[in-house]
């Protein structure tokens, strides 16, 4: 298969994702005001995302990433999960906030929130930027949510195509046809 620009097919336009992050943002600095907050960043995919939903969330909190890996047949992921890279301080006794860029199948969370749950925290949401409830195998509590969407594969503001297209300032669906 060529990848090509061309299929792209524009959905949400960067402003239109910086008025949600906006009020995202606001929404998170009220929930956890006066709370000891580490923000989870899972990457590759949030890293646009995350960098926009921080800087507009007006409070005092720890930030930290970690990087895992699905094993799957093919295209979808199995909830098989390895760690490639952990998070770089505790989150016993304190209130953790993962941010995800899209939520598919939820395997990948499921599995994630599980080996979080496991080190204690306080509280643990979940923040994601796209949501594909259609698409859903396991059920998962998602705490914060951008835009829901059909069950298309998206590309761009930090989702990519085989390492491509993350640098895209919007997001948009990919038509491989
Ligand atoms: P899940 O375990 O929920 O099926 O997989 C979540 C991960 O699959 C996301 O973090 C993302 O990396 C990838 N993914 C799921 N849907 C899409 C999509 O439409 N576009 C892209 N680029 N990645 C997706």
């Amino acid at each position: 298969m060529t990848m090509s620009r061309s299929r792209i097919y524009p959905m949400l336009p960067f402003d239109q994702i910086q008025e949600r992050v906006v009020e995202m943002g606001a929404q998170i600095a009220a929930d956890y005001e006066g709370k000891d907050l580490v923000v989870i960043g899972l990457l590759n995919g949030v890293f646009q995302f995350f960098a926009d939903l921080t800087r507009n969330t007006d409070l005092d909190f720890d930030i930290t990433f970690m990087q895992v890996a699905s094993y799957g047949g093919g295209t979808e992921s199995t909830g098989e999960v390895k760690i490639l890279h952990d998070l770089d301080r505790s989150i016993r006794g304190r209130h953790a906030l993962i941010v995800e860029d899209i939520v598919d199948t939820g395997l990948t969370l499921n599995k994630v929130r599980k080996l979080l749950l496991d080190r204690e925290p306080a509280s643990l949401k979940v923040c994601t930027l796209l949501d594909k409830p259609s698409r859903r195998r396991v059920q998962v509590p998602v705490d914060y949510v951008g835009f829901t969407i059909e069950d298309h594969f998206v590309v761009g503001y930090g989702l990519d195509l085989d390492g491509k297209y993350r640098n895209l300032p919007y997001v948009g669906i990919y038509n491989p046809a």
